[in-house]
């Protein structure tokens, strides 16, 4: 089928139109970084100046925004994570968020003295595990996964042991895209008497996730990736019910403290999720991933995820037809079952071909040494966008 079929027969078509779109921007395939602005937040955050921050002043955080970050955190868990109630907060960025998580699960097993990561991992995941490993004397146990692929529940099952006190890991690889079995790897885990951390920042939004049905122990990811909360957005973070009375974070602020107007001479958690917020959060960066969540809520993510393999899948046939003869290589899984939304091709003069490719209004992304990223945003990604940027490629090589 052609591009132009695709997107006149996709049940999601009409999603499209639900977004801002630059006239400038021929085809964006870079959602995964940052996704584009729904048209209900241009309107959402211009209002939000006056009528809120403008006539309510500080009047609004008694009215409307103090239990903003869990109320948007429950959004979150029901529309994207499968997880109940009380168990997600919007708080800082995805790499303190991760620093408070590490640090609390490391706090929670002190017999234990392992961390298992891959080298695969996000620069920051990898960078705030050797941090805390050292400020706390443990040891990193790292994992390479084939070029390709992301690591698989026998290497886990291989590398853990009665030292391992957690896991680490993405569970969409964000070079490969290779999507982890995660309900397999955290049984894995548990099995071992270890805790599990995903980031979750390359498939919320994206993929089907069940934090609370695969007994995920504790996770966090990205809002302004496929939740479109814009740049900077803050990240969320999740925590698995039955610790949330007695896991205590690193950072000990006074909005996670029990009282926090009674201004007291010291910190005692909150009860429940909130001990896990440390200070005055952003509101102004929670807004716009609202309008994205009542978007997925409306589509459904399980025809979200749809719509994505399908993406990815013409992506690769595209590929095959224009790129494979020209020595570029396919670095993500063919295999959908195993695939996030992104696909990631490599060759030589990708850093050219990316730079050209920006000027013509045709944005992917580049990750060193030499691969383009397409990052496939299902609700805002066209069949004719995908099109357009493997095209323009195959003219530039
Ligand atoms: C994008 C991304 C991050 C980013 O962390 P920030 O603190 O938001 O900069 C972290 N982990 C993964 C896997 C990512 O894809």
């Amino acid at each position: 089928m052609s591009a132009e079929q695709l997107d006149v027969t996709d049940p999601l078509g009409p999603y499209l139109e639900k977004f801002y779109r630059s006239e400038e921007v021929i085809a964006y395939l870079d959602g995964n970084s940052l996704g584009r602005p729904t048209k209900a937040s241009v309107d959402r955050l211009a209002k939000f100046t006056t009528e809120q921050w403008g006539d309510r002043l500080i009047r609004g955080w008694d009215e409307l925004w103090y239990d903003l970050p869990l109320e948007i955190g429950d959004r979150v868990g029901k529309v994207t994570l499968g997880a109940k109630p009380g168990q997600v907060f919007i708080g800082d960025s995805t790499t303190v968020i991760l620093y408070k998580l590490i640090r609390t699960a490391l706090d929670a097993s002190p017999d234990r003295d392992e961390i298992i990561v891959d080298t695969d991992n996000f620069p920051t995941d990898r960078y705030l595990l050797e941090g805390i490993a050292a400020e706390r004397n443990k040891k990193l146990v790292w994992l390479t996964a084939e070029h390709d692929e992301g690591v698989t529940p026998t290497q886990i099952a291989n590398a853990i042991g009665a030292n391992t006190a957690l896991v680490v890991l993405s569970h969409v690889a964000y070079r490969s895209g290779f999507l982890a079995d995660a309900a397999a790897i955290t049984k894995v885990a548990h099995d071992a008497g270890a805790l599990i951390l995903w980031d979750l920042c390359h498939s919320v939004g994206a993929v089907p996730i069940a934090l609370d049905e695969w007994g995920v122990d504790l996770a966090a990811g990205c809002t302004y990736k496929y939740l479109n909360g814009g740049p900077g957005s803050p990240a969320f973070g999740y925590v698995r019910s039955e610790y949330l009375e007695t896991f205590q974070q690193p950072i000990q602020g006074w909005l996670g403290s029990t009282n926090p107007f009674e201004m007291g001479p010291k910190y005692q958690p909150h009860q429940g999720i909130r001990r896990f917020i440390s200070g005055t959060p952003s509101i102004v960066g929670m807004l716009a991933m609202q309008d994205m969540l009542d978007l997925i809520e409306q589509a459904g993510i399980a025809q979200v995820r749809q719509k994505s393999e399908k993406l990815t899948g013409f992506a690769i046939e595209l590929f095959e037809e224009l790129l494979a003869a020209k020595g570029v290589k396919l670095a993500s899984p063919r295999d959908p079952v195993r695939r996030g939304s992104h696909v990631t091709i490599d060759h030589d003069l990708f850093a050219e071909v990316n730079a050209a490719l920006w000027k013509k209004g045709i944005i992917p992304d580049f990750r060193r040494p030499n691969g383009i990223r397409l990052g496939l945003s299902p609700l805002s990604t066209s069949f004719k966008e995908v099109e357009i940027g493997i095209k323009a490629i195959s003219e530039l090589i």
